[in-house]
């Protein structure tokens, strides 16, 4: 008997009707291998990694053998600033849906597992490389305490597939992602755009009862909800920014209703601060740049008001997104501190040290990721003695870094241990190895594991990287998704 089919399967969207997606088909695939499972997420789902065995996995979510339907959800979305109302699922499907240990409902939502009504041409298909990509970028992100995905699993499935940008055929894969929910902005644009308000209004009840369940009881439930996603949207671009990290495709068609992040194509983590680092090619105008990644999702949070003013008070709206800017500045400075190892600081004290970091990042040569990792490496509580103590070995003997910026940085910094008591220099430690990983997978990690799957079908360095993320803070990051 294989756990995975007998899971606890809860079929909350599936019980809105036929209005909101279609039953469909998975391919059958000339080839099955388990490429990765997350036995990370077993725990979420009461399993425990001895229980489930690789075969499983295929039978599950290779095979797709005894679940019953599978929905492609329906969706529209802005996509690079245009409606496109000719989008769906074209290449996924919503799985299941299961209730985690920790009381949450989750999506078991596919990728690369055949054609819908939505593929418009494409072929369903994911390729190998765009599995082991999102994969990573998801559990690094996970260790970074983005609040994400995660992929439950990734199996090659045998096929050649001919992609654009690729001078050969490159090999297929289908993936699995748990997240709390794949309903978008664009699921309630597609409503808006064909007038039903009544869809919009079950739709929006749907995810207060199951999303924001402590909303439930409020009389101005609708209105908490929208300020709630507003925070939490504010909160999660924060906390890409913190992370260094570039999403590359904020359509509204890959926001979620439950402000997580999700599906990652060409996404990259920044090597230098750049606020105009583009990570998509196709990405001309910069729309998803690095630091337009705030603005963007405020906007997409502008535009989720067409479709709920049709059932909503326009006020409470923009009551709600009024609240943005505040979040985000509140959410980025927190988060900017503890990789800076301060848990508290002076409000001006902290913004200070926030502003001259990032200064000082802009005008030198010197890595996003490698400056947060020496800072986590060399700390020494003697630095709250003498700022000229900060840093005076591998960042301070980079020529560039002895600039003015870096001074004027130094000072921030000393200024702020010296706010703190002697006895709490050891919290900056600890803080400093819990936000600020060992390794970050740069394009260059990232094409260096490909490379070996490629060429020689090695997958150690893959398996090494995982291993290497997960342990790359301390502790250990929580368990998804709170
Ligand atoms: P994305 O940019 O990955 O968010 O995808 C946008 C839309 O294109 C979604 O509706 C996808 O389902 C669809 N899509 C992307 N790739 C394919 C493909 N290979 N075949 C069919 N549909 C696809
Ligand atoms: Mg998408
Ligand atoms: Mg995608």
């Amino acid at each position: 008997e294989n756990p995975l089919l007998t899971l606890d399967f809860e079929p909350a969207f599936e019980s809105l009707g036929e209005d909101y997606a279609d039953p469909v088909d998975a391919a059958q695939f000339p080839q099955h291998l388990l490429r990765f499972r997350n036995d990370d997420l077993l725990d979420t789902l009461e399993l425990h990694p001895n229980q489930v065995a690789d075969e499983h996995f295929i039978q599950a979510f290779g095979k797709f053998a005894g679940r019953f339907p599978l929905l492609a959800m329906r969706y529209h979305g802005y996509q690079f600033g245009y409606y496109n109302p000719d989008l769906g699922d074209g290449r996924g499907f919503l799985y299941g849906q299961v209730r985690g240990i920790d009381g949450n409902l989750y999506d078991l939502g596919t990728k690369g597992s055949g054609t819908t009504p939505y593929s418009r041409g494409g072929d369903g298909r994911l390729t190998l490389k765009g599995g082991v990509r999102e994969v990573l970028a998801a559990e690094m992100l996970h260790v970074m305490g983005v609040r994400t995905s995660r992929c439950l699993s990734l199996i090659e499935t045998g096929e050649a597939l001919w992609r654009g940008d690729e001078p050969s055929p490159t090999r297929s894969s289908v993936m699995v992602r748990m997240q709390r929910s794949h309903i978008r902005f664009g699921t309630f644009e597609r409503l808006h755009y064909l007038e039903r308000p009544d869809l919009i209004r079950k739709l929006l009840d749907h995810v207060i009862e199951t999303y924001y369940a402590h909303l439930n009881q409020e009389p101005d439930r609708d209105a908490r909800f929208y300020a709630e996603l507003v925070q939490r949207v504010a909160e999660l671009a924060a906390q890409w920014m913190a992370a260094g990290f570039c999403h590359a495709v904020l359509n509204t068609d890959n926001m979620a209703i439950t402000g997580e992040s999700f599906d990652y194509g060409p996404y990259a983590f920044i090597e230098r601060f750049d606020p105009r680092f583009t990570a998509a090619y196709f990405d001309q105008m910069g729309r998803y740049a690095y630091a337009n990644q705030p603005g963007i999702c405020k906007l997409n949070l502008e535009l989720l008001q067409e479709p709920l003013k049709q059932v909503m008070d326009a006020a409470d709206l923009e009551a709600g997104l009024a609240t943005f800017e505040a979040h985000y500045i509140a959410a980025y400075s927190q988060l900017m501190l503890h990789r800076l190892g301060f848990g508290e600081l002076p409000t001006e004290v902290g913004h200070e040290l926030i502003g001259r970091t990032i200064q000082f990042l802009q005008s030198t040569k010197i890595g996003y990721h490698d400056f947060f990792r020496a800072l986590r490496e060399q700390f020494s509580p003697s630095w709250r003695a003498d700022a000229a103590l900060i840093f005076t070995d591998s960042v301070s003997s980079n020529a560039d870094a002895l600039e003015s910026t870096f001074k004027a940085w130094r000072l921030a910094y000393h200024r702020a241990l010296n706010q703190i008591p002697e006895a709490a220099l050891d919290d900056v430690k600890a803080r400093l190895a819990r936000h600020n990983p060992t390794v970050v997978i740069i394009r260059s990690e990232i094409e260096a594991v490909w490379g070996a799957i490629a060429e020689l079908d090695d997958w150690e360095p893959f398996n090494r990287l995982l291993q290497r993320i997960r342990s790359s803070v301390e502790p250990p990051a929580e368990p998804p998704l709170p």
